[in-house]
């Protein structure tokens, strides 16, 4: 036996590739070519270095207090701090959450076309895990999740299909699995789904997670939070502070009460992304790509007659980078950030010279 045998053996996330020149134009990785609101750049420039000698809140209260505010503005919900976990990136807040929640020998249960760091944080942290298989054209079979099961973690929409569900499936699934917590991964709810937020006041098992990286442009800073039960808060809240005490730093919490507090801004920007988004969607379909109705920043598109490899290579070449995976079942699928106009304008021209 050597100590070679009990390493641990994982294969890691990948992420999109981050090109060396800033002349690339990025659609790989769903972040927003937007900039974030500008009371962002004021508040990091006013920022008081001096601060720094000081640890931050402990659970980003301030931010905890803002996001609570918001959220029942918008769902007319009566939320405190106590029902919001906040972590460095949504990845982060579903990790803690995997671990806090999924201790059972029982599979948890998440689709087998979905975000590929699930499977990841299962293997990191031995927990069983099952995938039902979304149907051909990618859709989400609820029924398929009302077995027995340690867990179950859906995205809405779902990345990479882009697809969402509405709240009946949302209650439904919850419904059917009163002894397990179900989460629902919101990362990209911003561009046009239909949040499961106010359902956590009535569902106690119901985790919602959402992030900074996507809508609100903020995907360098790593802001996510999870919204549920104070009960499940504090169990997620346990886990990171048997490991880390202080998650996010003084500035992170200053800037993202900054966002939070610009509701035009944020609006202003979703609404440019999903204008965008309604118009490629258009023109790819006419180029021949079969692309379901998406509710997200990205396409989830297919072409009937070129490879999927083809026109990643092709694009990469013309300095446009948009994600593409050798993986069973989306081998012949491309994920497309939506861009600014004029980046999504580029990449319909490059597209045409192929087809
Ligand atoms: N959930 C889904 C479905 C995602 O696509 C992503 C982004 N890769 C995340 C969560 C995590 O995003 P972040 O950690 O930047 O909040």
């Amino acid at each position: 036996m050597s100590w070679r045998d009990n390493l641990i053996n994982i294969e890691p996330y990948t992420a999109g590739e981050q090109p060396k020149s800033d002349d690339i134009i990025k659609l790989n990785a769903n972040e927003n070519p937007y900039p974030p609101a500008p009371a962002v750049r004021e508040c990091i420039e006013r920022f008081k270095a001096d601060g720094l000698r000081l640890y931050p809140s402990m659970d980003a209260a301030p931010l905890r207090k803002a996001v609570a505010k918001r959220l029942n503005s918008l769902n007319g919900t009566a939320l405190t701090s106590g029902n919001i976990f906040i972590g460095n990136g949504s990845d982060d807040v579903l990790a803690t959450a995997f671990r806090a929640f999924f201790n059972s020998d029982k599979a948890i249960l998440f689709p087998d076309v979905t975000y590929s760091f699930y499977p990841v944080w299962c293997e990191l942290l031995k927990i069983p895990y099952k995938t039902p298989a979304v149907d051909d054209d990618f859709r989400i079979d609820v029924r398929d999740y009302f077995g027995e099961n340690g867990g179950v973690v859906i995205p809405n929409p779902n990345a990479p299909t882009s697809i969402g569900v509405g709240l009946d499936f949302v209650k439904e699934l919850v419904e059917h699995n009163p002894d397990s917590i179900v989460i629902i991964d919101e990362a990209y709810i911003d561009f046009g789904g239909e949040s499961a937020v106010a359902l956590t006041e009535k569902y106690e098992n119901l985790l919602v997670t959402q992030t900074f990286s996507k809508s609100r442009s903020m995907a360098g800073m790593r802001i996510g939070m999870a919204i549920g039960s104070p009960e499940l808060i504090r169990y997620m809240g346990a886990v990171k502070d048997s490991y880390n005490s202080y998650p996010l730093d003084k500035v992170q919490i200053e800037a993202g009460v900054a966002s939070i507090d610009d509701e035009e801004y944020f609006k202003s920007t979703n609404a440019k992304v999903i204008a965008t988004r309604e118009r490629v969607t258009k023109e790819l379909r006419a180029l021949g790509f079969d692309i379901p109705d998406s509710g997200t920043n990205f396409l989830f598109a297919e072409h009937n007659s070129l490879s999927a490899k083809e026109i990643f290579l092709h694009l990469r070449e013309k300095g446009i980078y948009i994600r593409y995976w050798d993986k069973p079942r989306i081998s012949n699928r491309l994920r497309i950030t939506i861009g600014t106009d004029e980046q999504m304008d580029r990449l319909l021209e490059a597209v045409k010279e192929l087809v």
